[in-house]
């Protein structure tokens, strides 16, 4: 009898989400914490061109940026290009060198982790080098249970968890949390549960018996309202950044519901601003460091659908009395 030959390909865990859901808040604390090991080489997917998260990450031995199309569909052979030149480098060292022995792929917010999974296991090289151990998929306490009555793709990542984080669990009531964890159970029974805040794991209490779902009504795949896209609003310098959140204030207000996600770095008298919305929540500004990589600096990213790329811009020109048209 010969002895079983180990598995030596690089072990992948796939991180999926819906915008927002705090997929980079979680991964940081998890890199932080040594959770995923020492070698670990994380790809952040952002499907817009201007990439933010990234200057969020850092404990992994290496970083792949893929912006400006989404893993699933658009920016597919850019991520399989990407995966094979990690593998390519990993079969160039010496069986006794320290060889990467995981992968993160973090995915844009717009992804079905299912689709990534399939490309991965079609792929004729991958197939060989890559064994996709596990896929987690963050779930926002607060908001996912009006995203999941209405959005087919949040209900799509749900279903292709093995393992779903709760995040921001300390936002949501008791009985909230309990019927969206009621829900989740009926659109992925064979998924493990645990919940987080700020990416730490926090425990959760045992489900009260009787606790019913929510009742989701069916959605069909084509969504009328159009597909969610990213749209680019760069700010002038020299803004004023008191009267930009009035403006911000209002639009959320009033297109909450269309806007998922709003993300970008502003230069304000403080500092570099990192501002995150989710709906028509503003999460409390982070300053980042004056260091960082300053590129992508003054760019906003709106994603949303049901409103053209131009009203955006449109709208904060003449809210904020700007002279000029600005680049979109
Ligand atoms: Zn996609």
């Amino acid at each position: 009898m010969t002895d079983p030959v180990p598995d030596t390909r690089l072990r992948l865990t796939l991180l999926g989400g819906y915008l927002g859901s705090g997929k980079t808040t979680w991964l940081r604390h998890q890199l932080h914490v040594g959770a995923f090991g020492p070698r670990v080489h994380v790809i952040v997917n952002e499907a817009a061109e201007v990439p933010v998260d990234d200057a969020l990450l850092s404990g992994a031995s290496g970083m792949t940026l893929l912006a400006g199309g989404c893993c699933c569909c658009t920016g597919r052979a850019a991520l399989i290009d990407a995966l094979r030149a990690l593998c390519d480098q990993r079969s160039r060292l010496s069986a006794d060198a320290p060889r990467l022995d995981r992968v993160v792929l973090e995915t844009s917010g717009l992804a079905d982790p299912g689709s990534i999974v399939a490309a991965i296991q079609s792929d004729p090289v991958l197939v060989h080098h890559i064994v996709v151990e596990t896929t987690i998929v963050a779930v926002d306490a607060l908001h996912a249970l009006a995203q999941l009555a209405t959005e087919p793709l949040g209900r799509r990542q749900i279903g292709a968890a093995d393992h779903l984080v709760l995040t921001k669990a300390d936002a949501a009531g008791p009985a909230d949390l309990a019927r969206l964890r009621a829900t989740l159970g009926l659109l992925n029974g064979h998924a493990t549960v645990s919940a987080s805040v700020l990416g730490a794991e926090v425990a959760l209490p045992p489900l009260p018996p009787g606790t019913l779902p929510a009742d989701l009504p069916p959605l069909g795949p084509d969504d009328v309202r159009g597909p969610i896209q990213p749209t680019q609003v760069h700010i002038p310098d020299g803004l004023d950044w008191a009267s930009f959140a009035v403006w911000l204030s209002a639009l959320l207000h009033a297109r909450g519901e269309d806007l998922v996600r709003v993300k970008g770095v502003v230069r304000t008298p403080a500092g570099r601003l990192l501002l995150q919305t989710v709906r028509k929540v503003v999460q409390s500004p982070e300053i980042l460091p004056d260091q960082g990589d300053a590129r992508s600096d003054n760019v906003i990213v709106f994603i949303g659908r049901g409103y053209r790329p131009e009203d955006i811009s449109r709208s904060m020109q003449r809210f904020l009395d700007l002279p000029l048209p600005l680049p979109v």
